[in-house]
């Protein structure tokens, strides 16, 4: 498994931290109720990739989340597009729709904040 995280360059680094982002926002919003839990990280680099934030996680949200890592670290492109933009789309059934409501909740949400530091990662 750490050899996967060999392939974290910058651009994934900036996208898994973007995803990270909106998840962590989604499931603060939509899943206030549920039981969440610390996700759990056992890479260095991944870890400051994250800023070494602890993301508090539904149980959905953090599968959704390592579903999403575990991707880009296997992206086979070089270089990578952007996934909305790529042709083989990865992700396993359901979960790209996951992402996709996910990206659609939080985008706005956080420009509404004024978070435009966070939506401006997604946009580069
Ligand atoms: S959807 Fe495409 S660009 Fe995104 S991780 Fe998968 S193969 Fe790579
Ligand atoms: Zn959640």
């Amino acid at each position: 498994m750490s050899r996967i995280f060999d392939r974290l360059d910058n651009k994934k680094k900036r996208e898994i931290k973007v995803l990270a982002d909106f998840i962590s926002v989604y499931c603060r919003q939509n899943h206030r109720d549920d039981s969440k839990e610390a996700l759990a990280i056992s890479d260095d680099r991944l870890r400051r990739s994250l800023d070494g934030k602890r993301l508090m996680l539904c149980p959905e949200c953090s599968q959704l989340l390592h579903h999403g890592i575990a991707k880009l670290l296997l992206c086979p492109y070089d270089p990578k597009p952007a996934c909305k933009k790529c042709p083989t789309h990865c992700y396993a059934p359901g979960y790209r729709e996951r992402v996709r409501k996910v990206m659609r909740f939080s985008g706005p949400y956080l420009i509404k904040h004024g978070r435009f530091d966070l939506v401006f990662h997604y946009l580069r």
